[in-house]
């Protein structure tokens, strides 16, 4: 029996879901749209499929077909990040950083991290996230005056710490990270480095930004931010580490995989390896650069609104509203009202408090899915630089806004989900 029959009001949020999705613009840096294919093996029977353990080695029968998925799952992670060994069963990022900090050290010891109010994610070490309660902590922090990660000060507090692991990666953070510096530090400090490139690993397949595999001890991600496949999360890294890896996330962490997610990896991660996903992955980057220099443009600057570091070198922008009449709240419900989804985001060294916050986080992976270019995006950013300067007429932006989202159908073709 349809959905629609089984339980309408489940079936209605999804539809009003596809709506909202398709008439605003989604320029949330973690999102994306994953592809009609992916769903496709989400909403497919392997659901139904228990298969604790690995490929050829589980605690269930009738496994034959879900080994062959997950090993393409594995192979073709290992091939896209040039990496020695692939764990694909973490649920979502969280779980694979938590399997990660299992596999590398023991409750009690140090992690370093980026600080959360700094761009670090929760699992980083934040005090009511299990990283913080598990381990003892010591966070790094930007640098006042230029907003970035300085590697001499890493260095300085990691040698006065002497952490056990050393965490580079960020949710908030609009530059590149040194990661060659990061492994010399822990080599020198006798500490492990894991990198979590949850948000910049679409970028790391692109061959768009430098890649942190052969320099880290583990890499974990997410599969569903700019790499666009589905909500989940996966583990990469040395052999040497692999069975403490797949101990730490089965049985350590999780039972049963998710095989309907695992296979829907496997398709993502093929996608991510063509030619058309490096395009696109251009297209991100080239987006965020017209947004940063807009949002940098002297009619924007007058009104008290700037962009972190000056500019990007990712997919998202650090909109700063310290010296704006707007707040983060106001401005993420301005660009709401507008059609645009953003989320407000705390600044470095925030005057203002965590839910109302001093900035905007913009990212440009759903809209170059929807296959947003330079003359889009050079839209978008106008629209935007306009909402934030204030005073703006609203529902003339929401017209330019459903322009761009009529002229770039989501999911075309497909009525019903
Ligand atoms: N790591 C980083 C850097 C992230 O930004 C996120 C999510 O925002 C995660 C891990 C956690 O991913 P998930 O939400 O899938 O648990």
């Amino acid at each position: 029996m349809p959905l629609s029959q089984v339980d309408p009001e489940i079936a209605a949020v999804i539809d009003a879901e596809l709506s909202r999705q398709r008439d605003t613009l989604e320029m949330i840096a973690s999102e994306n749209f994953a592809p009609r294919s992916v769903l496709e093996v989400q909403g497919s029977v392997l659901t139904n499929k228990y298969a604790e353990g690995y490929p050829g080695r589980r605690y269930y029968g009738g496994c034959e077909h879900v080994d062959v998925a997950e090993n393409l799952a594995i192979e073709r992670a290992k091939s896209l990040f040039g990496a020695e060994f692939a764990n694909v069963q973490p649920h979502a990022g969280a779980q694979a950083n938590a399997a990660a900090l299992s596999a590398l050290i023991q409750p009690g010891d140090k992690m370093m991290g980026l600080s959360l109010a700094h761009g670090g994610h929760l699992t980083h070490g934040m005090k009511l996230n299990f990283s913080g309660k598990l381990y003892q902590v010591a966070a790094y922090e930007v640098d006042p005056q230029t907003f970035r990660v300085d590697m001499d000060k890493v260095r300085e507090q990691a040698l006065a710490e002497r952490p056990n692991v050393i965490v580079a990666g960020w949710s908030a953070y609009p530059r590149q990270l040194d990661f060659e510096a990061f492994r010399s530090i822990a080599d020198e400090v006798g500490a492990y480095f894991w990198t979590d490139m949850a948000h910049f690993a679409g970028l790391v397949a692109a061959g768009l930004h430098p890649n942190p595999v052969p320099h880290s001890d583990l890499v974990t991600s997410t599969v569903h931010k700019t790499l666009a496949g589905p909500r989940s999360g996966v583990i990469l890294g040395k052999e040497a580490f692999a069975k403490k890896v797949n101990s730490a996330v089965f049985p350590g962490q999780q039972g049963g995989p998710l095989m309907h997610v695992v296979a829907a990896k496997a398709v993502a991660f093929k996608i991510a390896a063509g030619e058309e996903f490096k395009v696109r992955q251009e297209r991100v980057l080239e987006g965020a650069r017209i947004l940063a220099e807009r949002l940098t443009a002297a009619d924007v600057a007058e009104a008290g609104v700037s962009v972190l570091t000056g500019g990007t070198d990712v997919h998202l922008v650090l909109v700063d509203l310290r010296n704006s009449d707007l707040d983060g709240k106001q401005a993420e419900d301005l660009l709401h009202e507008a059609g645009i989804t953003v989320n407000r985001n705390a600044v470095p060294f925030d005057p203002r408090p965590p839910m109302v916050t001093s900035g905007l986080r913009i990212g440009t992976p759903a809209l170059a899915t929807r296959g947003f270019g330079s003359t889009e995006f050079t839209e978008v950013a106008d629209i935007i630089a306009t909402a934030l300067k204030g005073g703006a007429d609203v529902a003339a932006l929401r017209a330019r806004v459903k322009k761009l989202a009529d002229d770039f159908p989501l999911y075309p073709g497909h009525e019903e989900w």
